[in-house]
């Protein structure tokens, strides 16, 4: 039997994990979470894990509920003992750059990842690839559309390599309203495809989210940014194509269901069957170029790629708290991209290291808030 551990067991990826692992009867070992205490006390009890780490302030109430043989760890250095846990997968579910520590501590233990969580690629990847192979730790990504260009990059030489063409739905704002200054928190938390956090429900609307794809396929695969191509598919059924270099083109399509790329990074190389629904293949499909005048998030992604260094985490904590701000009502939707944009200028850029990422990411977030 198959053994499994969870960051971020309560969110979003979180929940549909441990359907996949309901599927197809996983040990579920460790589970990570953060405040949200009575969903992770059902999770616990229906799954029993040896361990479970979650935020301090909800321990005392987590405690005394706990079936026997349940340890329980709090804290941030609880994450990091879940992390460590011996599995044959930990799926790295913390969403932003909260995310990147307990990620990099599975990599350091020499655990195979199945990365959810792109912040730790976006800010970090080259020092994320260092601590990997160091340490025998392995990747496979969940995130749709990286999990897209992987499968369509199985048995291909990188050389080959043309373009990675990352598909995005274009959001809810796609076409309108014209004035992007009025949209609300309510408006922009309405996907029209997938059902996801709120800060990547955001993000994907502003096509930010889009922009740390670009980010983390850069990092992830090792290919210049110069290759890495945005399209606008509103039906998110072609979850992204690779563009060889003799013409051929490879598209990886489903239905629009996380828990696919979910299962594929945990069953990788094989393919067992699942209790899903085929995917109707007749409808229209559409591509389109993005609009970066629009939705100048996507640009300005591309922009800290080729600054490099600390840009992308400067622009990735930019981002955390100008949505947070936007979720609260404290500034306009169009203020997000003028924020990251602001967060750019200011930045005085350094070499990446693990200091200069916590130093960055700290100040970024003083300068903004
Ligand atoms: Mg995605």
């Amino acid at each position: 039997m198959k053994s499994i551990s969870i960051l971020g067991s309560t969110g979003s990826i979180g929940t549909q994990t441990l359907e996949v692992a309901r599927w197809r009867g996983y040990e579920v070992a460790a589970l990570g979470a953060g405040k949200n205490l009575d969903l992770l006390l059902e999770q616990v009890q229906m799954f029993k894990p040896k361990l479970v780490a979650c935020d301090k302030t909800v321990a005392a109430q987590l405690e005394p509920q706990l079936p026997t043989g349940t340890k329980l760890v709090p804290g941030p250095e609880g994450l990091e003992e879940v992390a460590q846990y011996p599995v044959n997968s930990v799926v790295a579910a913390i969403s932003g750059s909260a995310g990147l520590k307990s990620t990099v501590a599975a990599l350091k233990a020499g655990q195979h990842v199945a990365l959810a969580n792109k912040e730790a690629m976006v800010v970090a990847g080259p020092l994320v690839w260092e601590v990997a192979r160091k340490h025998g730790g392995t990747i496979t990504p969940v995130d749709s559309e990286h999990s897209a260009l992987f499968q369509c990059l199985v048995g291909e030489q990188k050389s080959a390599v043309d373009k990675l063409v990352l598909t995005a739905s274009g959001g809810p704002f796609r076409l309108k309203p014209h004035d992007l200054s009025q949209v609300t928190p309510e408006q922009a938390l309405k996907h029209p495809n997938w059902a996801m956090g709120a800060k990547v429900t955001i993000d994907s609307s502003t096509l930010f989210n889009k922009g740390l794809e670009v980010l983390e396929a850069h990092y992830l695969f090792e290919l210049p940014l110069r290759q890495i191509e945005v399209v606008i598919h509103p039906q998110s059924l072609i979850h992204s194509l690779v563009r060889f270099q003799d013409g051929n083109i490879k598209a990886q399509i489903g239905p629009h269901d996380m828990r696919l790329p979910i299962h594929y990074a945990l069953e990788y190389p094989k393919r067992p069957q699942i209790p899903l629904e085929p995917l109707d293949l007749k409808g229209t499909w559409e591509l389109h170029e993005p609009d970066t005048k629009r939705f100048p998030c996507l640009s300005l992604a591309y922009q800290a790629g080729e600054m490099g260094g600390v840009a992308p985490c400067a622009l990735n904590a930019a981002d955390e708290v100008a949505v947070e701000a936007f979720l609260a009502k404290r500034i306009a939707y169009t203020d997000i991209a003028k924020l990251l944009e602001q967060s750019l200028e200011q930045l005085e850029n350094i070499p990446l290291s693990w200091d200069a990422i916590e130093e960055t990411d700290k100040l970024t977030r003083r300068l903004l808030t």
